[in-house]
């Protein structure tokens, strides 16, 4: 049975007085989480908030990792780095990534291959833009951009990452996909796991992100291949992102 994660992406929010609220509340209300339960912040905070974790079933990550282990490249974190703060997870192509700062698909798979590598997860994020739904391509732009990160990957290494399915017409929209639309899609991307590994595609977690909120999360995380949610939005409001890690 896999273990539900929810993760939270506090995108390019925050700062140490509202971070320091926020975590505050997230850890009282936290107690008797049984899900796994993991914040993505901004790097600049992971210091803070590895110290507020300390103690915590709260795992840390990041929102992005360099496909490059050191050196000359000016604005990049190193996976190595996230370690030093005791990073579990990265999060890696996410779709605000690949639109505005061109992250290709192969972009992606070294990135994710890099955390593989040093043992930290990489939350892999796939999804189609509304075009590619209404054009009948969802699968297969989910089933390319998952492709291309199984490629570089050995096949014992595919139960090392999680995988996030998030239509980029329903982040931070209000819109959500349905469970039905994201539950078919997430069993395309297992069975896409499975080409390469079947014993490991039934380990890996698929996360399903795009406007989750306490309101539509039991429904989505009810689905047999929907394992957890990516928050953006909600994670912000401590209350809200409670509510969801509850749901699952
Ligand atoms: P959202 O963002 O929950 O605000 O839609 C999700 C994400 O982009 O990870």
């Amino acid at each position: 049975m896999r273990r539900q994660l929810v993760a939270g992406n506090w995108k390019m929010n925050g700062s140490l007085v509202a971070n320091a609220a926020l975590l505050a509340e997230i850890k009282a209300g936290m107690a008797s989480a049984v899900c796994d339960v993991a914040l993505c912040v901004p790097a600049p905070y992971l210091a803070q908030c590895q110290a507020e974790l300390a103690g915590t079933a709260i795992a840390l990550g990041s929102q992005d990792v360099s496909a490059h282990a050191a050196g000359a490249y000016t604005g990049e974190v190193a996976v190595s780095m996230l370690q030093d703060f005791a990073c579990r997870y990265a999060i890696v192509g996410h779709s605000e990534r690949r639109a505005y700062h061109g992250e290709t698909d192969e972009a992606v798979a070294q990135k994710a291959l890099r955390a593989v590598q040093a043992g930290v997860t990489p939350i892999v994020c796939v999804g189609e833009t509304l075009s590619e739904r209404e054009a009948g391509q969802t699968d297969a732009v989910v089933g390319r951009q998952l492709q291309a990160v199984l490629d570089v990957l050995d096949a014992a290494q595919v139960d090392k990452m999680v995988v996030a399915y998030e239509p980029v017409w329903a982040i931070g929209t209000g819109k959500t996909a349905t469970p039905q639309m994201a539950q078919d899609v997430h069993l395309a991307l297992r069975a896409k796991l499975a080409g390469k590994n079947s014993a490991a595609a039934a380990e890996v977690k698929i996360l399903y992100g795009g406007s989750m909120k306490p309101d539509n999360a039991v429904e989505l995380l009810a689905m047999a291949d929907i394992d957890g949610g990516l928050i953006g939005g909600a994670a912000l409001k401590a209350a809200d992102f409670l509510a969801i890690a509850a749901a699952a």
